[in-house]
């Protein structure tokens, strides 16, 4: 089984695995390839926002509900393995939650790092994905997710570094997962024309929009339309997170392929010879 070259997904919270990979995790699982998320917090201090949901009743225990809701979405997009690093949630940017000793934002590195590097010696990916450096929008969790993932990447492979923690394994390629401007330029301009707000805010001059990358830097864009649908159940499937309202599962029918029909990555490493730009994240392996 470990010849099949998987893909590992390094993720914050609960539900993240979903918009920017869930068609490639779908795409891999498909192919018959392994296909494992790792997920560095509980989610604790989501928003909880589900329907007919008293947020004053869930709070206590939405660690365990979120648990159960990825549990669901990952069977959806056909994902083999699950994992939680353990930490806790640190809340938005400025939060108290940033302030935990058991937070993500808090983690002591070097503890960090092993802990994913056991989790890549163990499951042995041919190609890992994690956010940018930005953390996609500047959330304290996604920003430690990608230093992590990062560093862990390279660590893996050194044979000196966290001998404790499995034999040494070389991640052939690594991504960013990422949103190029236009394609949030261009999804502001369609939710303007149906009249409905922006989630990315209300300009259509890229210039204006704090997220995304740069067009110029996007080496690789994969077609996931046959994933569409497994994509928006699994969204579904963290009832806690997403209000009947939301503007993802309103998405209106002739822009649903513009919106969860792609998505894009950048490169960040490579150890195969592939030229970019690619469409396939095993081009090469
Ligand atoms: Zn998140």
């Amino acid at each position: 089984m470990h010849d099949v070259p998987g893909l590992l997904a390094v993720h914050a919270h609960p539900d993240d695995e979903v918009i920017a990979t869930g068609g490639v995790l779908a795409r891999a699982a498909s192919e018959g390839r392994r296909t494992k998320v790792v997920t560095c917090t509980d989610g604790s201090r989501g928003e909880i926002v589900g329907e007919g949901m008293d947020p004053d009743e869930i709070r206590p225990r939405l660690a365990e509900v979120r648990a159960g809701e990825i549990a669901d979405a990952l069977a959806l997009l056909g994902v083999d393995e699950h994992e939680f690093l353990g930490y806790r949630d640190s809340g938005m940017m400025g939060d108290e939650g940033n302030d935990d000793p058991a937070s993500f934002w808090r983690a002591d590195v070097h503890e960090a790092v092993g802990r994913l590097v056991r989790s890549i010696r163990d499951f042995r990916p041919a190609v890992v994905v994690t956010y940018d450096a930005f953390g996609g929008y500047g959330h304290p969790d996604h920003i430690q997710a990608h230093r992590m993932a990062v560093l862990a990447v390279e660590a893996a492979r050194t044979a000196s570094l966290y001998p404790e923690a499995g034999d040494p394994w070389h991640v052939a390629k690594l991504y960013l997962s990422s949103f190029p401007k236009s394609a949030i330029a261009e999804a502001n301009r369609q939710f303007a024309e149906a009249g409905l707000p922006s989630p990315f805010g209300e300009t259509d001059d890229p210039a204006d929009i704090p997220m995304g990358t740069e067009d110029h830097l996007v080496t690789t864009t994969v077609d996931v339309r046959d994933h569409m649908a497994a994509k928006q159940a699994a969204l579904r499937a963290h009832v806690s997170q997403i209000a009947p309202s939301s503007f993802f599962l309103n998405v209106p029918e002739p822009m649903v392929e513009g919106f969860y029909g792609t998505e894009w990555f950048v490169r960040r490493l490579s150890a195969v010879d592939a030229p970019t730009p690619e469409d396939d994240l095993f081009a090469g392996i």
